[in-house]
């Protein structure tokens, strides 16, 4: 029993992680409920057996470092939930018990991410994330870009306020779109965007994205008597609150408000997760009190994950940068949360044989935590095929026969000259946290390989503009700009060379480890296995990665073409001796002329600096671009360094 908590624990902290502190959750919300219900029902039983790190004993995840931390005077808590009817009838049971003239304010559960806003004398001194519940991220800068919370209130009071920041379904869908034209990975949900944008260290993005925000909740001691005036009062002060809630007494009333709302859900204007149910009276608020983790005067009833049956027509199966291959089901279109479902994941081969999914069988589809959604199951009464999935044996893409690893669900291309596996290598190469290679998104990358003009990653390097201009599209202008930004991608750091390089299981953090401490990718690939595991943070499977890396692609060719194309492959040099900025603290304001801010903060890292979001007394350095406000106002009036770009140029 031990092992089994303790295995859901760690798991269940797995999936926080992804979630609150990644805004990249890898399940869905409904898989992370029940797992969370199995570790309730087995701490319940087996008290004695609760883990100190049990997420049932926390609220949140874990804060990132590039946000000042900010101590809420208030705490921020989470809410108890409750997934069916009955559950909602005994929350109500126990509460008339104690408090039979109890009321109740039904609103409906945003899904966003809170926020608590904090105003001196009527004007907006701090913004900030719920973070543990205790502690959150200052994130003042990002939340004035949100155009309808006000810098100052309509009263000269000092408040705090709590309530949900979220992304509407329109600027979330424009956002994607985007951002996969440029090639980047799209967001999985509304939540994780909005949550990804409020920690953005470049406020003009929090400008570009169009969040909004319902407030709720005053924090700490009120001068109202109830919830339902705290709403009104809110509404005077100038913030947004949702029209949409009831009061009532009866839980019947509330449950019917409840169905109303889930049947008109996919035609709102923004995701919601389900009901939020508080006691009206603050006073029976207060005598109620507080678990460690929620309020004991409110439940959350969390919508079943939505679902719908379709027809699979047919099965399209890709190949990755890895080899892996992954079957998509192409479906009849099913409506499902809000947008049209015509693709569905069946995960691979081991899955299909688990559910025995085949073509022309209805199956029953679902969104998880992913963009495309899901294949749960077949529906076995409306099977009319007798046929079995035919399950390919050569690659879709180069045809060479595949491999079905023991230990692997996956079906892998082994060859090493896919041109599938190669695109797709190129393709993360040059993206964002790699090589960093602006205009070289998957369209390109494909026109390149059908043109004959690359038939692998480094002959990118090889290109001249006119090659370039020979491409469907591309005229001289952006020909010229792209053949400059892969040029420009030479003198990267070797840690972004060494993630784009795509080894197995070493991600951008594990890049910079590996390269902290071997200091080029010539002595990465002359290492032992035992002096790459010893790293802390790093382990054996690494380790064996990184090892079979470089003696199966042939370490003496890849660094050749490396020292051939000048691609610098050197970490200590740029990093280690140039640590001019180590544990300053830097702030950046405005907007540069001859890089992004993004550019500009990967910079200000690699020369040891900690770039916050917000100026205070403990800021080193602000460095100030064109049109710089508040913060620059602000340093200036604490007497702090200012800098401008051609400081951090001459670094
Ligand atoms: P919660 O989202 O279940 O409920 C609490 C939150 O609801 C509050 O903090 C507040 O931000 C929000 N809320 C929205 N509208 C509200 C309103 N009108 N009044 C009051 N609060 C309102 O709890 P949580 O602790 O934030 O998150 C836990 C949930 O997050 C899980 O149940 C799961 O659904 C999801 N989660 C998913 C994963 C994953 O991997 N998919 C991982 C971790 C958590």
């Amino acid at each position: 029993m031990k092992n089994q908590i303790k295995q859901l624990v760690d798991q269940l902290n797995h999936y926080a992680k992804e979630y609150y502190t990644n805004d990249s959750p890898s399940i869905s919300d409904a898989e992370y409920d029940k797992l969370y219900r199995q570790l309730v029902d087995l701490e319940q039983k087996y008290p004695e057996l609760v883990l100190p790190d049990s997420p049932t004993h926390r609220v949140g995840g874990v804060l990132l470092e590039s946000f000042e931390k900010y101590e809420h005077r208030y705490p921020l808590f989470s809410l108890q939930d409750a997934f069916s009817r009955e559950e909602l009838f005994s929350f109500d049971e126990r509460i008339k018990e104690k408090f039979p003239d109890a009321t109740y304010v039904a609103e409906l559960k945003i899904d966003g991410l809170s926020i608590s806003l904090t105003y001196t004398d009527g004007v907006l001194e701090v913004g900030a994330t719920r973070g543990d519940g205790q502690i959150g991220e200052n994130i003042t800068e990002n939340l004035k870009r949100i155009k309808d919370i006000p810098l100052t209130i309509n009263s000269k009071e000092s408040i705090t306020v709590r309530g949900e920041a979220y992304l509407p379904r329109a600027s979330f869908d424009q956002i994607n779109q985007e951002r996969q034209e440029n090639g980047l990975q799209e967001f999985a949900n509304p939540r994780n965007a909005a949550a990804g944008t409020l920690r953005q260290l470049d406020t003009s993005v929090v400008a570009k994205r169009k969040l909004a925000t319902f407030l709720y909740q005053e924090a700490g001691p009120s001068t109202k008597g109830s919830q339902e005036e705290i709403l009104s009062h809110l509404v005077q002060l100038g913030f947004s609150v949702n029209k949409t809630f009831i009061k009532s007494s009866s839980m019947t009333t509330i449950w019917e408000f409840i169905s109303e709302i889930a049947d008109k859900r996919n035609t709102l204007p923004y995701d919601i997760d389900g009901v939020v149910i508080k006691v009206n009276e603050l006073d029976i608020q207060e005598a109620l009190g507080y678990t460690i983790k929620a309020p004991r005067w409110a439940i959350a009833y969390k919508f079943p994950a939505e679902e719908k049956e379709a027809t699979i027509i047919s099965v399209d199966w890709t190949v990755g940068r890895t080899g892996v291959v992954t079957p998509t089901a192409n479906l009849t279109p099913v409506q499902l949360a809000g947008t049209t479902v015509s693709r569905a994941t069946l995960h691979n081969v081991d899955y299909i044989a688990e559910k025995d999914i085949r073509i022309g069988d209805t199956v029953i589809v679902y969104k998880a935590g992913d963009i495309i959604p899901a294949v749960l199951r077949v529906v076995p009464e409306k099977r009319q095929q007798e046929e079995k999935l035919p399950i390919p044996s050569i690659c879709p893409s180069c045809s060479s026969p595949l491999i079905h690893f023991d230990e692997e669900v996956a079906l892998r291309c082994i060859n090493p000259l896919c041109q599938s596996q190669l695109m797709a290598r190129l393709e993360h190469f040059a993206s964002r946290d790699a090589m960093n290679i602006k205009g070289l998104g998957p369209s390109i990358v494909e026109k390149l390989f059908k043109a004959n003009l690359v038939s692998d990653v480094l002959d990118i390097y090889n290109l001249s503009v006119e090659q370039l201009m020979t491409l469907e599209g591309i005229k001289e202008k952006s020909a010229k700009k792209l053949y400059d930004a892969i040029k420009a991608s030479k003198t990267n750091a070797a840690d972004k060379l060494l993630f784009g390089l795509g080894i197995r299981h070493v991600g951008s953090k594990a890049s910079r480890l590996l390269l902290e401490k071997f200091n080029s990718i010539e002595n990465l690939a002359k290492a032992k296995t035992d002096e790459i595991s010893s790293i802390d943070g790093l382990g054996d499977t690494i380790a064996v990665s990184v090892k079979t890396f470089f003696e199966t692609t042939g370490s003496q060719t890849l660094l050749a073409e490396l020292t051939k194309y000048q691609i610098n492959t050197n970490y200590s040099s740029s990093n280690d001796s140039e640590q001019v900025l180590s544990g300053k603290i830097v702030v950046l304001t405005g907007k540069l002329q001859t890089m992004t801010r993004n550019e500009a903060k990967d910079k200000l890292l690699q020369l040891g600096a900690n770039v916050t979001s917000s100026v205070s007394k403990k800021t080193d350095i602000v460095l100030a671009g064109e049109d710089a406000g508040s913060k620059l106002t602000k340093a200036q009036s604490l007497g702090i360094t200012i800098k401008d770009e051609s400081w951090l140029q001459s670094l």
